[in-house]
C-alpha cells in the first residue's frame, strides 16, 4: 500500500474486512498516521491538531497492518509478471503480489512562485495558523474551493485578504462563469478584496522582506503571507516512465481501480506485459477512474477516497472479478449491483455551504433555481447542469414540460436538499428530470426526478 492517507487507511481496512489474512505493507510520506484533510481549511483556526481517521472512522491503522513505515515514500516501482517490488526513500526494497497505490495529489506551485506556500498538509495548515493574525497581509492566489475556504476563514480571522484570480470568476473552471459571477459577491460581502482577469507572474520575497505578488498587467501587491491555491495534481511524478499516465500524471483506472491500457506502444511505460499491469491497483486522488455515467473522473474528490477502495478491494482478492463490468452484465450474471457515487465536492466558504454532484461541462446550459429566503439569513439556490444544449430533439412530458438530462447539481445553502439530490445522482444511468418543475422552488428536487 502506497499512501498513507484516506484511500489508503480505506483499502487496509477493506483487505482486512474482506478476509485477507497475509501480509500489509503500508509506505507514508509525511511521518504521521493518517489525517482527514478537508479540515485543514475549513477549520483551519477552530481545529489545532488534525482529525485523525482512527478517530474519525474508528479504524487503527496499527492492528491491520504488519509493516507500517509512515515516513518512507515509495521512490520506484518494478512492476513484474510475478511480483512487484516497491523501492523507497531509506533504500528498502518490498516484493508484494500487488501494490495498491494512493499516494493522492501534491499541490501546484509554479515556477518563480517560490515565496508562496501552499495548504495541503497538517504541516502547512499548522504553519499558516501561526502567522495568522489580524492585520496580516495575506494574499491568495486562486479562487478555487481551498482558495475561498482560506479567505473567509482569514478575514474572519481580521486578516486583510486579497484573492487574485486568472479567470473572469471564481471557480470558473469547475463551475463555468455563470455560477462563478454569482460568488463573486460572496467574497465582498465577506471584507475580501478579489481581483479577477489576471494572472500572477511570479511570488518572490523583496529586499523590505515583503511578499511581492507581480501580476501579469504590472501591478504589484505587497503582502506578509502568499498562500498558492491554484490546484493539485497527483504526487505520481515518481512514476513517470514506469507505469501509463494520463496528462495530468493520473492512473486511468477501470470502475474496479485496476489500471487500464497504455498510453502509448512507443513508451517503456506503455509496454507493461498485462500479468505485470494486473498487480498495479489505483485509488482515490491517484487514479482517474472510469464511472458508467462521467466517464474518467479525475482524482481530488474526498468521498472516492472514502468509497472507491471497498470495490478495488474486492476485485484485487478476487472476491469479484466482474467488478468492473456495467450494471446489465452484472445483473445478466446474476450479480448484485455495484454501488455507485457520483463525484462529490463538499465546501463550506465565505459563510456559505456547497455541495457538488456530478461534473458540470463548460458546455452545459445552467438552469438556476432561487429559493426563498431561510431561517439562517441565507437564500438557497441551485444551479443545473444540463446536457440539454447538445439535445437537438426537444422532449416534452405528457404534460407538456420540458425533459432536460443533469450532468451536475450544484446546491447552495440547501442542505435540507442534499441526501436526496446525492441519491438522484448516485445512479447507474443520467438523470432526466421534469425541467419545469425542477425550476419551481416549491417543488423538491427530488419530485422533479423522472
Ligand atoms: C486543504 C484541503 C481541503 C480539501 N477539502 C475537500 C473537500 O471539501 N471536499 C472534497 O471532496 N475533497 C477535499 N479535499 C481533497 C481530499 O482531501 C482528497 O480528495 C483526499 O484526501 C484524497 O485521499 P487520498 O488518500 O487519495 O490522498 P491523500 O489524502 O493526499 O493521502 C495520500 C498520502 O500519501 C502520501 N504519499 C505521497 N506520495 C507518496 C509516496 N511516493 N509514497 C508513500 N506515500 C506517499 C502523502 O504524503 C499522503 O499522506 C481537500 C484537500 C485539501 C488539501
Amino acid at each position: 500500500m502506497v499512501g498513507a492517507g484516506l484511500a489508503g487507511l480505506q483499502s487496509v481496512a477493506a483487505l482486512r474486512r474482506h478476509g485477507y489474512p497475509g501480509p500489509v505493507t503500508l509506505l507514508g510520506a509525511e511521518g504521521l498516521p493518517p489525517y482527514d484533510r478537508p479540515p485543514l481549511s475549513k477549520e483551519l483556526l477552530t481545529r489545532t491538531e488534525p482529525l485523525w481517521l482512527a478517530e474519525d472512522l474508528a479504524v487503527d491503522v496499527g492492528s491491520l497492518v504488519d509493516d507500517l513505515r509512515l515516513a518512507d515514500p515509495a521512490v520506484r516501482l518494478e512492476p513484474g509478471r510475478e511480483e512487484v517490488t516497491v523501492e523507497t526513500a531509506s533504500g528498502s526494497r518490498v516484493t508484494a503480489g500487488a501494490v495498491v497505490l494512493a499516494y493522492g495529489s501534491e499541490p501546484v506551485l509554479p515556477p518563480g512562485w517560490e515565496a508562496a506556500s501552499v495548504l495541503h498538509t497538517a504541516a502547512d495548515a499548522a504553519a499558516l495558523r501561526t502567522v495568522l493574525a489580524p492585520g496580516l497581509r495575506l494574499v491568495i492566489v486562486g479562487a478555487g474551493w481551498i482558495g475561498a475556504e482560506v479567505a473567509g476563514v482569514a478575514a474572519g480571522a481580521g486578516a486583510e485578504v486579497t484573492v487574485v484570480e486568472a479567470a473572469s470568476t471564481p471557480l470558473e473552471r469547475q463551475l463555468g462563469s455563470f455560477v462563478g459571477s454569482r460568488l463573486a459577491a460572496w467574497y465582498d460581502a465577506a471584507g475580501v478584496t478579489l481581483v479577477t482577469g489576471v494572472p500572477v507572474s511570479t511570488v518572490q520575497r523583496g529586499p523590505g522582506g515583503d511578499v511581492l505578488v507581480s501580476l501579469a498587467d504590472g501591478r504589484e501587491l505587497a503582502a506578509d503571507v502568499v498562500l498558492a491555491a491554484v490546484g493539485a495534481r497527483p504526487a505520481s511524478d515518481w512514476l513517470r516512465g514506469t507505469l501509463p499516465l494520463d496528462a495530468r500524471g493520473g492512473l486511468r483506472v477501470n470502475r474496479a481501480g485496476r489500471l487500464m491500457g497504455m498510453a502509448s506502444p512507443r513508451e517503456s511505460a506503455g509496454r507493461l506485459h498485462i500479468d505485470a499491469l494486473r498487480r498495479v491497483w489505483a485509488v482515490g486522488d491517484a487514479a482517474t477512474r472510469e464511472h458508467p455515467v462521467f466517464g474518467p473522473v479525475p482524482g481530488g474528490h474526498w468521498s472516492a477516497a472514502l468509497q472507491d477502495p471497498d470495490l478495488t478491494v474486492r476485485a484485487l482478492l478476487g472476491i469479484d472479478v466482474r467488478a468492473a463490468e456495467p450494471q446489465h452484465v452484472r445483473s445478466r450474471l446474476g450479480l448484485e449491483p455495484v454501488p455507485l457515487h457520483a463525484p462529490y465536492v463538499f465546501s463550506k466558504q465565505l459563510g456559505h455551504d456547497l455541495a457538488l454532484f456530478g461534473v458540470p461541462s463548460p458546455f452545459d446550459e445552467v438552469a438556476l433555481r432561487d429559493g426563498a429566503p431561510g431561517a439562517r439569513g441565507t437564500t438557497p439556490w441551485a444551479a443545473l447542469y444540463l446536457e440539454s444544449a447538445l439535445d437537438r430533439h426537444r422532449r416534452t412530458t405528457p404534460e407538456g414540460h420540458r425533459i432536460a438530462t443533469v450532468r451536475a447539481v450544484l446546491l447552495v445553502d440547501s442542505p435540507r436538499e442534499v441526501a436526496a439530490v446525492r441519491k438522484l445522482m448516485n445512479r447507474d444511468a443520467p438523470l432526466e428530470i421534469d425541467l419545469d418543475k425542477a425550476l419551481d422552488p416549491t417543488v423538491r428536487l427530488k419530485d422533479a426526478a423522472l
